[in-house]
């Protein structure tokens, strides 16, 4: 697998003396209550003690946001091999096989389960319904509440990860980063805005962080999304992979004000069209699939038919569809499009993409075990090569059941081995006596970072963009890492800076295009570079692992 090093220049991003702050003790950490964080925790036997914390309220997360629905087969027409056939064809060479078929298999497991804990699924004639989404040749997808599967799918595992009592949930406490000693994870060093620091020993850790989306200026994601997760893991020594790799959503509602609401790929399932602003339908221009096309098909072409019409949207057509059926199927979406004045069944939606999935992660094995021992990682903040070089819809939430139980069994089965011994390791931050003062203006920043993204790290590439885009953010980097910050704002803009950085390397490095990543300047794939492309961080730089196009690691 290729590689190379890019050096953090810190290893903590604070400072801290272990005489002086809290310390608590847990046998499995959990960083993040979205659907893998809350499914880990549920995996962990009833006799060990859990803290899983979350940044913001435990229902604040992209899954709780998530629209569409959860992939898995239930039609006795579908079968396994189907699913796998189109997850691996959407991966674009980069999947693994066998880690799709473990996904797939266990996939109607871990959503029955979800039955088992409260969720109300929607039903047809007495049985589970099914939808359609783009890249499915069947219709496998099952949601509820018609359009807000995330809400649902949340509200019951969120009640009953609360009932647990070996469990506690820590919210609104921003995990700054992971404890290290002698090559393993021990913990995490969090915060929050009553206790302040507070370092949490843990036999075994489970990140589960989730994406990266406020990387981007158009995003689906909610403020959550700062790519924390894979920063702390990195400058704690985890590697990660295909980084290169964000999916971009093609229908991101564009009216100003109305924070970017996702439109639900099962809109197109459903047999919605799209439409330029002539009124044209352009996606036979593009691929035979129309608008179920892969979402970087139909993503790409949205984008090149804007700058063909010079308008800074296209749009959705739903107005041949009978009004009882968008009703039933898209009635969160009806309501945010009737609070800007917009009939969602008759009138045009104006849409564009948007940054949604975090592709790249923490490279883990078929358990969710990290390069970095007692780290586990599960759902989007990992890749474990069900997704390759795109997402298939709707296989994001089955990957972070499966992964959040396996994590969380690895990591409860682990820590029973371990004996208890309630002791803090004498750590060492690696900051001089007197770091910087924050006074930044932070907004300003995250601003122009997540707009650079946009515009050079976005749908499509070239090495003259992503050359710009390396210049700049070392530039932002190199005052800002020096920096020592007193709370959230300053520490995501830190984490986001370090995974921009990660983003624009391996986005130079691959010299081709493949699935979500688009290289206008190698515009085909190169089955030479039909392989993950890792990252680690490293004090010390080898000569031959530097990246070439950014010179980072030299
Ligand atoms: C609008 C939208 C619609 C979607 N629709 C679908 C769909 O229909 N089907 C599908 O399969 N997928 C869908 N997805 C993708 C899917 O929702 C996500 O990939 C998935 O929910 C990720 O789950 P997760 O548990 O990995 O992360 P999340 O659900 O994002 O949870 C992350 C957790 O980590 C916590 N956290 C983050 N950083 C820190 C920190 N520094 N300290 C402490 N806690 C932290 C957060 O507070 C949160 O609790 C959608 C995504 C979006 C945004």
């Amino acid at each position: 697998m290729p590689g190379f090093i890019i050096p953090v220049k810190r290893r903590y991003l604070v400072r801290f003396d272990p005489k002086r702050i809290p310390h608590a003790f847990a046998d499995v950490l959990i960083i993040g209550g979205g659907i893998a964080g809350i499914r880990a925790a549920l995996a962990v036997e009833p006799n060990q003690d859990v803290i899983v914390v979350t940044k913001d309220r435990l229902l604040q997360s992209n899954s709780a946001y998530a629209q569409g629905g959860i992939a898995g087969v239930f039609d006795p027409l579908d079968n396994f091999g189907s699913h796998a056939a189109d997850t691996l064809a959407a991966g674009k060479g980069l999947c693994d096989p066998q880690i799709v078929d473990m996904v797939v298999r266990e996939a109607p497991h871990r959503i029955r389960e979800l039955i088992s804990y409260g969720a109300h699924f929607d039903m047809q004639e007495g049985e589970i319904a099914l939808t359609l989404e783009g890249g499915h040749s069947h219709r496998r997808v099952v949601h509820a509440l018609g359009d807000a599967t995330g809400q649902e799918v949340m509200r019951a595992m969120a009640e009953l990860v609360r009932s647990r009592p070996n469990i506690l949930i820590w919210e609104s406490t921003f995990t700054i980063d992971l404890l290290t000693h002698e090559g393993s994870c021990r913990g995490g060093l969090v915060w929050n805005p009553n206790h302040g620091k507070t370092f949490v020993w843990a036999k075994q850790t489970v990140l589960a962080t989730g994406g990266a989306g406020r990387l981007y200026r158009e995003t689906t994601n909610p403020d959550i999304a700062t790519a924390d997760g894979h920063a702390i893991a990195y400058r704690a020594g985890a590697e990660l992979r295909d980084m290169e790799m964000v999916q971009f959503h093609p229908t991101v509602l564009y009216i100003a004000g109305s924070s970017r609401h996702l439109i639900s790929e099962a809109a197109r399932g459903e047999g919605a069209v799209l439409r330029d602003v002539t009124g044209y339908r352009f996606m036979a221009d593009y691929d035979p699939a129309l608008e179920l096309a892969p979402r970087d098909v139909v993503s790409r072409a949205i984008a090149t038919q804007m700058a063909k019409t010079r308008h800074p949207c296209v749009y959705l057509d739903l107005s041949h569809l009978p009004v009882e059926v968008v009703e039933a199927r898209f009635p969160h979406i009806r309501k945010v499009c009737a609070e800007f004045g917009l009939d969602f069944a008759h009138d045009l939606i104006p849409v564009r993409p948007g940054a949604h999935y975090m592709i790249g992660g923490l490279t883990i094995n078929a358990d969710g075990q990290t390069t970095l021992p007692g780290l586990w990682a599960a759902g989007e903040v990992s890749s474990s090569g069900l997704h390759g070089a795109n997402r298939l819809a709707s296989n994001s939430l089955v990957e972070g059941l499966v992964y959040g139980r396996r994590t969380g069994v690895g990591a409860s089965h682990l820590a029973a081995a371990q004996p208890d011994t309630f002791t803090a390791i004498p750590l060492k931050s690696d900051w001089p006596e007197r770091p910087q003062d924050d006074g930044l203006d932070l907004e300003d920043l995250r601003n122009s970072l997540s707009s650079l993204m946009a515009r050079y790290v976005g749908i499509e590439r070239d090495a003259p963009g992503l050359k710009s885009a390396a210049e700049q953010v070392n530039f932002w980097d190199r005052y800002v890492s020096d920096r020592e910050f007193s709370g959230p704002r300053g520490w995501e803009l830190q984490n986001m800076l370090l995974v921009a950085k990660l983003m624009i390397a391996s986005a130079s490095a691959r010299k081709e295009s493949r699935g979500v990543h688009f290289r206008s300047d190698f515009p085909e794939s190169d089955p030479q570079q039909n392989q993950h492309i890792s990252v680690n961080a490293a004090q010390k730089q080898p000569a031959d692992h530097a990246n070439p196009a950014t010179g980072w690691g030299r």
